[in-house]
């Protein structure tokens, strides 16, 4: 991590009452890039994001945007930083519409909110066509979809998405892939967190491997996924 990188994890430790989850990890995001964060089940993956995003107090160590330190903010107060994460599980609101959700997504930076639905609809034209549907009439891989758009509405220096692949039928796992592969014309800095290794190293720029609460592998995702030990432990090969 430099003073310039887009978000600088360094020694975080987290963990649930009197479990500790997360060893002191640290993780860096440059500007312009896809880092994917792999691992086993239960590995931690969900709790780094969850500290990163302020969900979950980090117990020491910090996180830092764009070289301004947010470990004191509370979770609201770092998405206005520029901090945007996408829950697991695609939390949008099922009975309000596409347009509504994405409008929710913008509450942040009141304003230029017309101009950034335009962009989400260039972005992801499913989502125009559908605009005026409950969102919980959407496929699944549009739901997801629709989560990442609203989290891009409150135009975030950093974006944090967390297995935007759970659920998905195989077909949409690679349109999902696929979509965020083209966010990176956007420029935003993607974190990405996923049990799918080998889709989110192929996208990615660089990754890393979390084992039991600590980084075990932070390489280039190309060299990750020629990695021995990566291709017989997380790859199934
Ligand atoms: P998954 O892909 O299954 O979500 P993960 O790598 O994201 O795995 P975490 O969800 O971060 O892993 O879980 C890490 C550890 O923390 C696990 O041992 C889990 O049982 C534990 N854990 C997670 N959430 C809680 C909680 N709310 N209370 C107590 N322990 C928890």
């Amino acid at each position: 991590a430099t003073e310039t990188s887009a978000l600088a994890v360094r020694d975080l430790v987290a963990g649930y009452g009197g479990i500790e989850v997360l060893h002191g990890v640290s993780i860096s995001l440059e500007s312009g890039q896809i880092v994917a964060l792999v691992g086993a089940n239960g590995a931690g993956k969900t709790t780094l994001l969850r500290t990163i995003s302020g969900l979950i107090p980090a117990r020491s160590g910090s996180v830092e945007l764009f070289g301004k330190n947010i470990s004191a903010l509370r979770s609201d107060r770092r998405v206005c930083a520029g901090l945007a994460q996408v829950l697991e599980g695609r939390q949008v609101f099922g009975p309000l519409s596409v347009e509504d959700n994405l409008r929710l997504g913008g509450y942040s930076q009141p304003g230029s909110s017309v101009e950034q639905l335009e962009a989400m609809y260039r972005l992801f034209p499913i989502l125009k066509e559908k605009r005026l549907l409950p969102a919980g009439t959407l496929s699944g891989g549009q739901q997801q979809m629709l989560a990442i758009a609203r989290a891009l509405m409150s135009r975030p220096k950093v974006l944090l998405l967390d297995e935007p692949s759970m659920g998905l039928a195989p077909l949409l796992v690679r349109e999902i892939f696929a979509v965020i592969a083209d966010l990176r014309a956007t420029g935003i800095p993607i974190l990405l967190v996923e049990q799918n290794a080998h889709a989110a190293l192929s996208i990615a720029d660089h990754g890393y491997v979390l084992e039991t609460g600590r980084i075990a592998l932070s390489d280039a995702a190309g060299a990750l996924l020629q990695d021995e030990r990566v291709k017989t432990a997380y790859l199934g090969l």
